[in-house]
């Protein structure tokens, strides 16, 4: 079955847990993902993301994604990440994407439905799913202004107008954060829980307290975005070893940061309670 859509991963609106989506660059951060969805037997998201395309290229990285996601049982899906125009969306369907995000929230509200409405089809077209964003979610500032905050009037008619499978939602969290210490608006998360008709997704995880995600998930969070996290786990680790043991050969120190890259990833799936759900 592999690799899947969202759809196919087993959570759902209702469902007491979230799945894990962790961002990917490189073979180590697949194979690391693919292990920890192994040992937990938790599905997994492998998120593909324009910082890490530029880096590596669209089609290499899709294509290391579904071939290792090939290897296991365990439900795995490859997703776009903050998709900003139609043409990369269009090209990573074609090379069998499962699951694609179109950002515009950095749109107007009208040019969000437009566009995103037409990603929802060309996804479901492919047999993929698709998630939107309502409400902005920035990028390394120190907090979040109201303004910035998801409105849930506006998310309903998103949600319903789009026909998106997942929304991204503004609560208060942060991309880009290497240490956690944001909390976030539950109260807002009870109200969107109950009025948008489709499952939530939270963004900039890496900056949340694990109370906080614990919390987030009791009123209606479902999928969880993991990028900075397990970065910082992969650099810290490497530079430690590399000072520690500078004679290793470099593949047994790639292969151990996989390793501690897999055991982050473990963490946060038993936070996520996504542990043993296959
Ligand atoms: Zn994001």
């Amino acid at each position: 079955m592999n690799p899947c859509n969202l759809n196919q991963l087993g959570v759902t609106r209702a469902a007491p847990w979230a799945v894990g989506h962790f961002n990917i660059h490189n073979q180590e951060f697949i194979r690391a993902v693919v292990k920890a969805a192994e040992s937990e037997r938790s599905p997994a998201i492998l998120a593909v993301g324009m910082m890490s395309v530029k880096y590596m290229g669209l089609e290499p990285l899709i294509s290391a994604c579904r071939s290792i996601s090939r290897e296991t049982s365990i439900p795995v899906a490859v997703h776009l990440d903050h998709a900003r125009d139609l043409d990369i969306v269009k090209e990573a369907l074609e090379l069998g994407i499962n699951s694609v995000m179109f950002d515009g929230s950095s749109l107007d509200f009208e040019d969000n439905v437009e566009k995103t409405t037409s990603v929802v089809q060309m996804a479901h077209e492919h047999g993929a799913t698709a998630e939107g964003e309502i409400g902005i979610v920035p990028h390394g500032t120190a907090s979040v202004s109201q303004a910035e905050m998801t409105d849930p009037a506006l998310a309903v008619e998103f949600a319903e107008r789009t026909g998106v499978d997942y929304l991204a939602v503004s609560l208060g969290s942060v991309h880009g954060m290497k240490s956690a210490g944001t909390s976030l608006d539950q109260g807002l998360l009870q109200q969107l829980h109950e009025q948008v008709p489709v499952p939530l997704v939270l963004h900039g995880a890496s900056g949340v307290i694990d109370e906080q995600i614990t919390m987030a998930i009791k009123n209606g969070i479902r999928k969880i975005n993991v990028n900075t996290g397990l970065k910082v786990v992969l650099k810290s680790f490497l530079s430690k070893r590399l000072t520690e043991e500078p004679e290793s050969d470099l593949l047994e120190d790639l292969g151990q940061g996989i390793d501690a890259v897999s055991e982050s990833v473990a963490v946060r799936m038993r936070l996520f309670g996504s542990s043993n759900r296959t």
